[in-house]
Protein backbone atom coordinates (compact mmCIF):
# COMPACT_ATOMS: atom_id res chain seq x y z
CA UNK A 1 0.00 0.00 0.00
CA UNK A 2 1.67 3.43 -1.03
CA UNK A 3 0.25 6.58 0.80
CA UNK A 4 -1.51 7.78 -1.90
CA UNK A 5 -4.09 5.06 -1.97
CA UNK A 6 -5.89 6.43 1.25
CA UNK A 7 -6.79 9.29 -0.74
CA UNK A 8 -9.31 10.48 -3.11
CA UNK A 9 -7.00 11.75 -6.20
CA UNK A 10 -8.48 14.34 -8.96
CA UNK A 11 -5.33 15.03 -11.69
CA UNK A 12 -6.90 18.74 -12.46
CA UNK A 13 -4.57 18.55 -15.66
CA UNK A 14 -3.39 15.98 -17.70
CA UNK A 15 -3.12 15.58 -21.30
CA UNK A 16 -3.41 12.67 -24.11
CA UNK A 17 -1.81 13.23 -27.83
CA UNK A 18 0.05 11.53 -30.09
CA UNK A 19 3.77 11.90 -30.35
CA UNK A 20 4.67 15.52 -29.42
CA UNK A 21 8.15 15.96 -30.82
CA UNK A 22 9.03 19.61 -28.71
CA UNK A 23 8.15 17.52 -25.48
CA UNK A 24 9.22 14.14 -26.79
CA UNK A 25 6.13 12.41 -25.18
CA UNK A 26 2.86 10.63 -26.41
CA UNK A 27 0.23 9.35 -24.28
CA UNK A 28 -3.00 7.49 -25.22
CA UNK A 29 -5.79 7.04 -23.13
CA UNK A 30 -5.25 3.40 -22.11
CA UNK A 31 -1.65 4.14 -21.10
CA UNK A 32 -3.11 7.29 -18.54
CA UNK A 33 -5.96 4.87 -17.40
CA UNK A 34 -2.76 2.39 -16.41
CA UNK A 35 -1.14 5.36 -14.52
CA UNK A 36 -3.98 6.21 -12.56
CA UNK A 37 -5.13 2.54 -11.73
CA UNK A 38 -1.39 2.96 -10.14
CA UNK A 39 -1.46 6.01 -8.61
CA UNK A 40 -5.24 5.74 -7.35
CA UNK A 41 -6.44 8.50 -9.61
CA UNK A 42 -10.14 8.29 -9.08
CA UNK A 43 -10.50 11.36 -12.28
CA UNK A 44 -8.53 12.93 -14.47
CA UNK A 45 -9.27 15.91 -16.27
CA UNK A 46 -7.50 15.88 -19.69
CA UNK A 47 -7.11 18.17 -23.18
CA UNK A 48 -5.22 17.96 -26.27
CA UNK A 49 -5.12 20.43 -29.11
CA UNK A 50 -7.13 17.76 -31.00
CA UNK A 51 -10.46 18.29 -29.43
CA UNK A 52 -11.82 15.53 -31.19
CA UNK A 53 -9.20 13.06 -29.46
CA UNK A 54 -10.14 14.33 -25.92
CA UNK A 55 -14.19 13.87 -26.84
CA UNK A 56 -13.26 10.10 -28.16
CA UNK A 57 -11.87 9.37 -24.60
CA UNK A 58 -14.25 10.85 -22.28
CA UNK A 59 -17.60 9.51 -24.63
CA UNK A 60 -19.69 7.26 -21.74
CA UNK A 61 -16.49 7.50 -19.15
CA UNK A 62 -16.30 8.62 -15.73
CA UNK A 63 -12.89 8.93 -14.89
CA UNK A 64 -11.69 10.99 -17.25
CA UNK A 65 -13.20 14.67 -18.02
CA UNK A 66 -12.25 17.38 -20.41
CA UNK A 67 -11.24 20.81 -21.26
CA UNK A 68 -11.85 21.76 -24.67
CA UNK A 69 -8.65 23.43 -26.27
CA UNK A 70 -9.15 26.78 -28.34
CA UNK A 71 -7.17 29.67 -29.44
CA UNK A 72 -9.23 32.75 -29.06
CA UNK A 73 -7.77 34.01 -32.96
CA UNK A 74 -9.29 30.68 -34.72
CA UNK A 75 -12.40 32.43 -36.18
CA UNK A 76 -13.94 29.20 -35.20
CA UNK A 77 -13.48 29.35 -31.84
CA UNK A 78 -16.79 30.26 -30.18
CA UNK A 79 -18.35 27.63 -32.42
CA UNK A 80 -16.05 24.94 -31.31
CA UNK A 81 -16.10 26.03 -27.30
CA UNK A 82 -20.09 25.33 -27.98
CA UNK A 83 -19.94 21.96 -29.65
CA UNK A 84 -17.88 20.41 -27.11
CA UNK A 85 -19.48 22.56 -23.99
CA UNK A 86 -23.02 21.54 -25.03
CA UNK A 87 -22.49 18.24 -27.01
CA UNK A 88 -20.08 16.41 -26.04
CA UNK A 89 -20.25 17.53 -22.18
CA UNK A 90 -16.71 19.25 -21.20
CA UNK A 91 -16.17 20.17 -18.26
CA UNK A 92 -14.23 23.86 -19.35
CA UNK A 93 -11.92 25.71 -21.45
CA UNK A 94 -8.21 25.89 -21.60
CA UNK A 95 -6.37 28.55 -23.20
CA UNK A 96 -2.49 28.50 -23.59
CA UNK A 97 -1.68 32.18 -24.83
CA UNK A 98 2.15 31.46 -24.43
CA UNK A 99 1.69 28.69 -27.56
CA UNK A 100 -0.89 31.01 -29.33
CA UNK A 101 0.76 34.23 -29.01
CA UNK A 102 -1.95 36.87 -27.35
CA UNK A 103 -2.25 38.48 -23.76
CA UNK A 104 -4.94 36.72 -21.52
CA UNK A 105 -6.42 40.80 -20.85
CA UNK A 106 -6.50 40.92 -24.80
CA UNK A 107 -9.87 41.94 -26.21
CA UNK A 108 -9.75 38.23 -28.22
CA UNK A 109 -10.13 36.45 -25.31
CA UNK A 110 -13.28 38.18 -23.61
CA UNK A 111 -15.24 35.99 -25.96
CA UNK A 112 -13.67 32.92 -24.57
CA UNK A 113 -14.72 34.59 -20.78
CA UNK A 114 -17.94 35.31 -21.67
CA UNK A 115 -18.89 31.53 -22.91
CA UNK A 116 -17.19 30.18 -20.06
CA UNK A 117 -19.64 32.66 -17.76
CA UNK A 118 -22.75 31.48 -20.07
CA UNK A 119 -21.87 27.67 -19.20
CA UNK A 120 -20.41 28.47 -15.73
CA UNK A 121 -17.16 26.37 -16.51
CA UNK A 122 -13.82 27.17 -15.02
CA UNK A 123 -10.66 28.28 -17.71
CA UNK A 124 -7.37 26.67 -17.34
CA UNK A 125 -4.66 29.29 -18.30
CA UNK A 126 -0.84 27.73 -18.50
CA UNK A 127 1.09 30.03 -16.42
CA UNK A 128 4.69 31.02 -16.12
CA UNK A 129 6.65 32.05 -19.06
CA UNK A 130 6.99 35.53 -21.27
CA UNK A 131 5.37 36.70 -22.68
CA UNK A 132 2.10 35.70 -22.89
CA UNK A 133 1.45 33.96 -19.72
CA UNK A 134 2.91 35.82 -16.65
CA UNK A 135 1.06 35.76 -13.74
CA UNK A 136 0.16 39.39 -13.57
CA UNK A 137 -1.00 39.16 -17.02
CA UNK A 138 -4.30 37.67 -16.14
CA UNK A 139 -5.63 39.99 -12.90
CA UNK A 140 -7.50 42.24 -15.47
CA UNK A 141 -9.54 39.41 -17.49
CA UNK A 142 -9.96 37.82 -13.59
CA UNK A 143 -11.69 41.68 -12.50
CA UNK A 144 -13.27 42.12 -15.44
CA UNK A 145 -15.17 38.50 -15.18
CA UNK A 146 -15.16 38.07 -11.41
CA UNK A 147 -17.67 35.40 -12.08
CA UNK A 148 -15.37 33.14 -13.80
CA UNK A 149 -12.86 30.74 -12.08
CA UNK A 150 -9.85 30.67 -13.80
CA UNK A 151 -6.66 27.94 -13.02
CA UNK A 152 -3.14 28.99 -13.59
CA UNK A 153 -1.78 25.54 -14.54
CA UNK A 154 1.56 25.69 -13.24
CA UNK A 155 1.10 28.97 -10.96
CA UNK A 156 4.28 30.59 -12.18
CA UNK A 157 6.02 27.49 -13.34
CA UNK A 158 9.99 27.06 -12.33
CA UNK A 159 11.16 30.81 -11.95
CA UNK A 160 10.55 31.86 -8.09
CA UNK A 161 9.59 36.07 -8.87
CA UNK A 162 6.66 34.07 -11.60
CA UNK A 163 5.52 31.49 -8.75
CA UNK A 164 5.58 34.17 -6.27
CA UNK A 165 3.10 36.22 -8.54
CA UNK A 166 0.91 33.67 -9.27
CA UNK A 167 0.22 33.51 -5.58
CA UNK A 168 0.33 37.41 -4.90
CA UNK A 169 -2.70 37.42 -8.22
CA UNK A 170 -4.72 34.51 -6.85
CA UNK A 171 -4.55 35.93 -3.67
CA UNK A 172 -6.12 39.20 -4.39
CA UNK A 173 -8.71 37.81 -6.58
CA UNK A 174 -11.12 35.43 -5.19
CA UNK A 175 -11.46 33.46 -8.73
CA UNK A 176 -8.21 32.30 -9.43
CA UNK A 177 -6.85 28.89 -8.92
CA UNK A 178 -3.43 27.58 -8.67
CA UNK A 179 -2.62 24.39 -10.13
CA UNK A 180 0.92 22.44 -8.84
CA UNK A 181 2.02 20.77 -11.78
CA UNK A 182 5.56 21.59 -13.12
CA UNK A 183 6.54 24.27 -9.91
CA UNK A 184 9.73 22.34 -8.22
CA UNK A 185 8.78 23.98 -4.57
CA UNK A 186 7.18 21.93 -2.41
CA UNK A 187 7.35 24.84 0.35
CA UNK A 188 5.33 27.47 -2.31
CA UNK A 189 2.20 24.72 -2.08
CA UNK A 190 1.95 25.65 1.51
CA UNK A 191 2.20 29.24 1.22
CA UNK A 192 0.07 29.00 -1.64
CA UNK A 193 -2.61 26.69 0.92
CA UNK A 194 -1.53 29.41 3.48
CA UNK A 195 -1.82 32.52 1.64
CA UNK A 196 -4.55 32.10 -1.23
CA UNK A 197 -6.47 29.62 0.34
CA UNK A 198 -6.89 26.18 1.37
CA UNK A 199 -9.95 26.04 -1.24
CA UNK A 200 -8.00 27.53 -3.96
CA UNK A 201 -4.75 25.24 -4.82
CA UNK A 202 -5.31 22.29 -6.86
CA UNK A 203 -3.12 19.03 -7.77
CA UNK A 204 -2.28 18.36 -10.94
CA UNK A 205 0.58 16.45 -12.85
CA UNK A 206 0.83 17.45 -16.48
CA UNK A 207 0.93 13.80 -17.90
CA UNK A 208 2.68 12.79 -20.33
CA UNK A 209 5.05 16.14 -19.63
CA UNK A 210 4.88 15.48 -15.43
CA UNK A 211 4.93 12.30 -13.53
CA UNK A 212 2.52 11.20 -10.74
CA UNK A 213 4.91 9.65 -8.72
CA UNK A 214 7.12 12.61 -8.21
CA UNK A 215 4.22 15.12 -8.55
CA UNK A 216 2.42 13.52 -5.63
CA UNK A 217 5.44 13.30 -3.57
CA UNK A 218 5.74 17.17 -3.90
CA UNK A 219 2.45 17.91 -2.42
CA UNK A 220 3.26 15.42 0.77
CA UNK A 221 6.66 17.16 1.08
CA UNK A 222 4.50 20.24 1.38
CA UNK A 223 3.65 19.14 4.48
CA UNK A 224 -0.13 20.17 4.76
CA UNK A 225 -2.36 19.71 7.72
CA UNK A 226 -4.17 16.74 6.81
CA UNK A 227 -7.63 17.76 5.74
CA UNK A 228 -5.67 20.53 3.51
CA UNK A 229 -3.75 17.61 2.30
CA UNK A 230 -7.24 16.13 1.31
CA UNK A 231 -8.61 19.01 -0.09
CA UNK A 232 -5.91 20.04 -2.34
CA UNK A 233 -5.51 15.99 -4.00
CA UNK A 234 -8.73 15.68 -4.69
CA UNK A 235 -11.79 17.46 -2.62
CA UNK A 236 -10.83 21.29 -4.34
CA UNK A 237 -11.58 19.97 -7.48
CA UNK A 238 -14.51 17.94 -7.01
CA UNK A 239 -15.86 21.10 -5.50
CA UNK A 240 -14.82 23.54 -8.14
CA UNK A 241 -16.43 20.67 -10.87
CA UNK A 242 -19.07 20.11 -8.71
CA UNK A 243 -18.41 16.28 -9.17
CA UNK A 244 -20.02 13.55 -7.23
ZN1 LIG B 1 -0.29 20.85 -19.68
Amino acid sequence: MNWWDRYYIIDAHAHICPRDDLFGVSMTADELRRLMRRYNYSKCIIMSRDNALVARAVRGSRDLLAHVWVNPKDDRCIETLRTYLKKEGFIGIKLHPLFDGYLPYQQIVYPVAAIAEEFDVPIQFHCGHPPFSLPWSFEPLAREFPKVKMILIHMGHGHIVYINGAIEVAERNPNIYLETSGMPMHTKIKEAVERVGRDRVLYGDDIPCGYPSWELEKVKAANLKEDDLRRVLGENAKKLYNLE
